[in-house]
């Protein structure tokens, strides 16, 4: 363990700061008297353990914990930091209240606090601990997002329906985001996303500005040969690591991406491209989500942007949604649901687990391989390859939505528990049933193909469903659709879809089921496709 200054009396009141918690404009922190007061950090095995992070995610974590350290304590503040060591024997070991609950016994605070959590076990286990050693814990607000929980709870008080779109009218009239003199929306329409749906075409994206990299420095180094001689068995590749870590790198990430991709990330937001993982999307997630970047910094920047025409409306009010309306939104669900929520499994789908080439990329399905090589290769994918590549097979193929979101947790730098769950068991998998989306976002290879350039390399075919040739996402969405046809068929919008499955031939039917099965029972045993 490294302590630095230890105060001659108890702290007042120990902070405890959260390895997503690296905001220094957090209003617990502001609170805090550097004379009196102490902060309370720790890396815990048990925390990266849970499931079998990816190294470049581990590294993320600890480099941007390390550094906020580092702030805290050049700014005159005791940090007591619990650091991992290569030589697992020399760390305090036991789980994150266990290694809370032996330092409360030794420092004694008079008070505890920490910023509200981003995952509720982490908060449960926190006010349990703080029991046991007999105080109470008090939870502050994280003002880092713009819409409290209590908030959220009254706005969703007394509704039919929790809808995105009313959620996000809602915030955007809260912080007057992109409103005109009149309140009205800018450009006469709260929201452009039929203007960003197009595919790139046979000409591709053509030439990418690139995404901004960060030299590792000293502090990040030695976190790099931690990860690396500690968890060298972990999936994912620490290679070329270069995140931004600090508060000053996500600042120049945020401007880069200002300056040089938000103008066309409108109009490609859904399009896929072989190769090609970051294409015009902000990469700004896992830095948001650490808390190293304020949201309103970011949705200013990007309104600044429009209004001065250095962007357009479309790409403006789509990636300002992103912020203001999916991500608070999702938070809200979560909180509001939680902790049930992670039990919701609306589909019944079995306890299956994602296939092995969601550890390995080893498929011979080229859309799938290419967002997994990303996945192991970044921590990252794009929203597209997410939701409509793996998500959608995994949802296809009858992954029980709670393991997504553990393999979600496991592989993306930017995921969070508060964040994960309602995407991936929600959104994803449908598993809420239709809190977070109103529809299972079902399709079949042919959507893959309109939107990217992955099915003419790859060797199956999109619009064929059985034999050698079958798409395997094209085999699956019919028998997702016919195994889950009578609960599919109280949804409204589904009724399209269905009515194209009633138009197959009982016949086709059968053989198309009948190769889906084994195609499930092959990925069960651990086999690709
Ligand atoms: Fe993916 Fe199917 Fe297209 Fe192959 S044919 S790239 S598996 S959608």
């Amino acid at each position: 363990m490294t302590l630095s200054r230890t105060p001659p009396d108890a702290p007042d009141t120990l902070l405890i700061v959260l390895g997503d918690q690296l905001d220094r404009r957090a209003d617990a922190l502001d609170a805090l008297d550097p004379r009196r007061d102490a902060i309370w950090m720790a890396e815990v095995e048990h925390e990266i353990s849970r499931v079998p992070s990816h190294k470049r995610r581990i590294a993320l974590f600890l480099s941007a914990m390390r550094h906020f350290k580092n702030d805290l304590q050049a700014t005159g503040f005791t940090v007591h930091y619990h650091e991992l060591h290569i030589d697992a024997s020399t760390d305090r070991g036991g789980t994150f209240g266990e290694v809370l609950a032996a330092d409360l016994t030794r420092l004694k605070p008079k008070r505890l606090m920490v910023t509200r959590p981003g995952d509720w076990r982490v908060l449960r286990d926190l006010e349990e601990t703080a029991v046991s050693a007999g105080l109470v814990l008090e939870i502050v607000e994280d003002a880092h997002f713009m819409c409290e929980p209590a908030t959220f709870d009254n706005w969703i008080a007394g509704r039919r329906r929790i809808l995105l779109e009313d959620f996000y009218r809602f915030m955007r009239k809260r912080h007057r985001v992109l409103l005109g003199d009149d309140d009205q929306p800018l450009g006469g329409a709260w929201n452009f996303d039929a203007d960003n749906r197009a595919s790139f075409g046979r000409e591709g994206p053509g030439p990418l500005p690139t995404v901004p990299r960060f030299a590792p420095d000293e502090t990040t180094a030695g976190v790099l040969d931690l990860v690396a001689a500690r968890w060298p068995t972990n999936p994912g590749e620490l290679e070329g690591f270069a995140e931004p870590v600090t508060p000053k790198q996500a600042r120049t990430a945020l401007a880069t991406f200002i300056s040089e991709r938000l103008e066309k990330f409108g109009d490609a937001q859904d399009a896929l491209w072989q190769g090609e993982s970051e294409l015009f999307h902000s990469r700004l997630s896992a830095i948001l989500n650490l808390k190293l970047l304020d949201p309103r910094e970011v949705i200013a920047a990007a309104e600044t942007a429009g209004r001065q025409s250095r962007a357009p409306l479309n790409a403006v009010e789509g990636f300002i949604r992103q912020i203001i309306g999916w991500r608070e939104f999702v938070r809200g669900v979560y909180w509001h649901f939680m902790p049930s929520y992670a039990d919701l499994n609306a589909l019944s789908c079995d306890d299956r687990d994602v296939p092995k080439f969601f550890w390995d990329a080893d498929t011979d399905m080229a859309c799938v391989a290419d967002a997994m090589r990303s996945v192991l290769k970044l921590g990252y994918a794009h929203h597209i390859q997410r939701l409509m590549v793996l998500g959608l097979f995994a949802q296809l193929v009858g992954v029980h939505p709670y393991r997504f979101h553990e393999w979600h947790m496991a592989l993306y730098l930017d995921a969070v528990d508060w964040a994960s769950l309602p995407n991936t068991l929600g959104m994803s998998q449908f598993g809420d049933g239709g809190i977070v989306g109103t529809k299972p976002y079902c399709a079949t290879g042919k959507y893959i193909d309109r939107q990217g350039n992955h099915c003419a390399n790859c060797r199956y075919a999109p619009d064929v469903a059985t034999g050698p040739k079958a798409c395997p996402f094209t085999t699956l969405y019919w028998d997702f659709l016919a195994r889950h046809r009578e609960q599919l068929g109280e949804i409204h919008r589904m009724g399209f879809q269905l009515r194209n499955l009633d138009r197959k031939k009982p016949q086709e039917l059968a053989q198309i089921r009948s190769e889906a099965g084994q195609l499930r029972e092959r990925l069960l045993r651990g086999e690709k496709c």
